[in-house]
């Protein structure tokens, strides 16, 4: 099958049994691969409420069309499961070496469902599974676990403390990339697996390899070319953005009371670029580079992304780089999502400030730190109860309207109150408080673009359109930050030029047509590479006919079947939402505007998407994406 193996590893750790199941070409048509095919996995295989902590819950790992081809950023892999910390669906992303590896092993995808009586781990080598004993690797840092699990070239992938004591926004580390969101790590540990190693020399088979190379080579340029892609994510990283989020009021700042932080200089990438980095790394086949070599602890180890910087900096008012970076480290030795616990510190910062709970926490202490990181892991004393995230702390101590996360699962570092549609995105967002699955409408709002984040206007229709976006990239297989290149790159150089002005003014008011094409996608039947090259570069891999319309339309897809799943977990419409200090409190006490104004824009978002006030997906909506509902 060109572009894939066409089938999956489904293993039940309850029974110890492996078995072959093999996809159809028509479900790899509609949902491409990565996040949206595991929720049409998950979807298909349950009829009722699934509990995260059950041997009933699934861990679906999935690779996509581009794993394996070569095309720029493509090595990226995604987990699927119920979270622990919101007990909706959630997919965590990552950029080592197992995805590739999965595929070259022979396989799309693995399912596992059950729970070892051992501590097991999954090998997964040309077309055969094997469940080991994990026994020697149990209780071992990401590192050595990895190092433990055999050759250096494999594709590994492990948990580590935090993981195996069911931290409930532990993540999986491959290589020193982490699939950080949601929790799954938590979910390995629960099925007593340390994790999943993988390689193979099985080929894949291109439907137009010849002119997929061609196409390729012109998109890597183009990439290379683009000044955010080309220049800066080389020469920064994320980090980079960090400055540019504090002068525009963006930046995560105190456990979100404010959005810019006044050492920012002091964490921002040029510091991070002049006295920290070694050299920049990338993940397998991709051309932009952005990640950071720093020094923690006499080693080279991968530097903080500016997620990192705003929870476990300006958040914590944390302005020692080296701390960070030690943190940042520490979280992955130990498999520790870095956004919800700079983010639950923060909250547990600001109860011990206003006296409800006494926990030793303060704002710009950041000596002990890195001890918490080990408590947090271990669930030791305070570390047990800061591993159960910011809601469930909330709960227990008050302070909900500061608590800040939605569905249960902390924010990234973009403060919202000075970005309308990212407060939408991250409303709306599937996997809880999700930047890029919420659609990243930040990008336009201040960060690549410069339209007002102060109005409301069109910001849903955008939403929409970017959510949907992302989510196809995403399942097409490559990184997030190919879409980057989408942005003219004449505005961004022309900021203050009259024409550039007058755009950004005019562009809220496209929201309406945008809503127009998302409902009308056959009208996107064509394709516009030196903006989006996805579409052809999935065609031309696995000779589907692939344009802008139905790349949009697969990504809808994909979001809708997830919403499908997060409402037979209990969903309603009015989860919705953001903590109260967003959408009540000014974020600037001389700007009326600097708040969430989530109730002007919700309604317009599910009437573009076809959903009910409710927030449920109409049928005829669902009817018109080919998903197949299932009557529970
Ligand atoms: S842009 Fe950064 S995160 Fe994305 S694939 Fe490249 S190195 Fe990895």
């Amino acid at each position: 099958m060109n572009g894939y193996n066409g089938k999956i590893a489904k293993i039940d750790l309850s029974l110890q049994t492996t078995e072959d199941v093999f996809i159809g070409e028509k479900d790899l048509k509609m949902y491409l691969g990565g996040k949206s095919m595991a929720a049409k996995i998950i979807y298909d295989a349950a009829d009722e409420k699934i509990e995260a902590f059950s041997e009933k819950n699934m861990i679906v790992i999935t690779t996509s069309a581009l794993t394996g081809s070569t095309a720029p950023c493509s090595s990226r892999f995604n987990i699927s499961t119920i979270s622990p910390l919101t007990g909706l669906l959630t997919s965590s992303n990552c950029g080592g070496n197992f995805g590739l590896n999965l595929k070259k092993a022979g396989y799309d995808g693995v399912v596992i469902t059950g729970k070892s009586e051992q501590k097991v781990y999954i090998d997964i080598t040309d077309n055969k599974i094997e469940i080991k004993s994990a026994e020697h690797l149990w209780g071992l840092l990401t590192g050595e676990a990895q190092e433990k699990m055999g050759e250096e070239k494999r594709g590994k992938l492990v948990i580590g403390p935090a993981g195996e004591n069911k931290v409930r926004y532990a993540a999986v580390i491959c290589e020193e990339r982490a699939a950080g969101r949601g929790g799954v790590g938590a979910i390995f540990g629960d099925k007593n697996l340390k994790g999943l190693i993988a390689s193979g020399k099985v080929s894949m088979e291109m439907a137009d390899k010849e002119n997929f190379k061609t196409f390729n080579k012109k998109w890597i340029e183009l990439l290379q070319k683009h000044m955010l892609t080309g220049e800066q994510l080389p020469k920064l990283g994320t980090a980079g953005l960090l400055s540019l989020m504090n002068y525009r009021n963006l930046l995560a700042t105190r456990n979100y009371s404010k959005g810019s932080y006044e050492d920012f200089e002091k964490i921002n990438g040029e510091t991070l670029s002049e006295e920290h980095l070694v050299k920049n790394k990338g993940c397998l086949t991709c051309p932009i580079r952005c990640g950071r070599v720093v020094m923690a602890y006499g080693k080279e180890v991968k530097g903080p992304e500016v997620e990192t910087l705003g929870l476990l900096g300006s958040n914590l008012c944390n302005n020692n780089l080296q701390s960070i970076i030690n943190l940042n480290h520490l979280c992955d030795e130990y498999g520790i999502d870095t956004i919800s616990f700079g983010s639950t510190v923060g909250f547990a910062m600001e109860l011990n400030e206003k006296g409800i709970w006494s926990n030793g926490l303060n704002f710009g202490e950041h000596e002990q730190l890195e001890e918490l990181v080990r408590l947090v892991a271990m669930r030791e004393g305070l570390g047990s109860e800061l591993a159960e995230g910011t809601e469930r702390l909330s709960e227990k101590y008050g302070g909900k309207e500061f608590a800040i996360h939605v569905k249960g699962m902390e924010l990234a570092a973009y403060e919202p109150r000075a970005a309308q549609g990212m407060g939408l995105g991250y409303a709306t967002s599937n996997r809880g408080g999700c930047h890029l699955n919420g659609g990243y409408l930040v990008i336009l709002e201040g960060l690549g673009l410069n339209v007002s984040g102060s109005t409301t206007r069109g910001k849903a229709a955008f939403t929409i359109f970017f959510q949907d976006i992302m989510e196809a990239v995403s399942a097409g297989g490559t990184c997030l930050f190919t879409t980057y290149a989408m942005l003219p790159q004449v505005l961004i150089k022309n900021p203050n030029r009259l024409l550039t002005r007058i755009i950004y003014k005019t562009l809220p008011s496209f929201g309406i047509f945008t809503g127009f094409f998302h409902n009308n996608t056959w009208l996107l039947g064509f394709n516009l590479n030196s903006v989006l090259p996805h579409p052809k570069a999935i065609q031309l891999v696995t000779g589907f006919s692939m344009n802008i319309g139905r790349f949009v339309k697969a990504g809808e897809r994909g979001y809708n079947t997830e919403r499908l799943i997060n409402l037979r977990q209990g969903l309603k419409g009015s989860d919705d939402t953001l903590p109260k200090r967003l959408t009540h409190e000014l974020q600037r006490e001389d700007e009326p505007e600097s708040k969430v104004k989530l109730n002007e824009m919700l309604g317009e978002y599910y009437s573009i998407r076809g959903w009910s006030n409710e927030g449920v997906p109409s049928l005829s909506r669902l009817k018109r994406l080919g998903i197949e509902v299932k009557r529970n």
